[in-house]
């Protein structure tokens, strides 16, 4: 078992550092302005390479939820969520949840992203907010 960290590269560092800053920014095409994520050098829809940063709301819905309960990092253990989140930008991220467990299906649910320490460096989380 190991520790989940972020992978920095060229194409996203910027995108870790506004996490940091509690502001999350995705990568967007300067030509037809769609979001690029995750962040790549080329844009999937157009194929120009010029890129932009916007910021972004962090309101969305929920698409899927998971509890895991078996150990896969040493960070993260048993029993803990992982969701996938359509922001309303567009873009799906995946977070997990903080706050209370909704009894039921989370899917649809509206969310807003904070910002929680994990493991000595900040990360996005999502709470349920309907
Ligand atoms: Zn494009």
């Amino acid at each position: 078992m190991g520790k989940t960290q972020p992978i920095k590269s060229i194409d996203d560092v910027r995108m870790w550092e506004s996490i940091e800053r509690e502001q999350l920014e995705l990568m967007a095409c300067c030509n037809c302005h769609k979001f690029r994520y995750p962040p790549a050098p080329i844009c999937a829809e157009c194929l120009c390479m010029e890129t932009e940063w916007k910021p972004v709301s962090g309101k969305g819905k929920v698409v899927s939820w998971v509890v895991f309960h078996r150990k896969y990092f040493d960070d993260f253990p048993p029993p803990y969520n992982a969701m996938t989140v359509r922001l309303e930008e567009g873009p799906l991220i995946v977070t997990n949840l903080t706050g209370p467990e909704p009894e039921g299906s989370w899917i649809g649910r509206e969310v807003k992203l904070e910002y929680v320490v994990h493991d000595g460096r900040k990360q996005h989380a999502a709470r349920i907010v309907d």
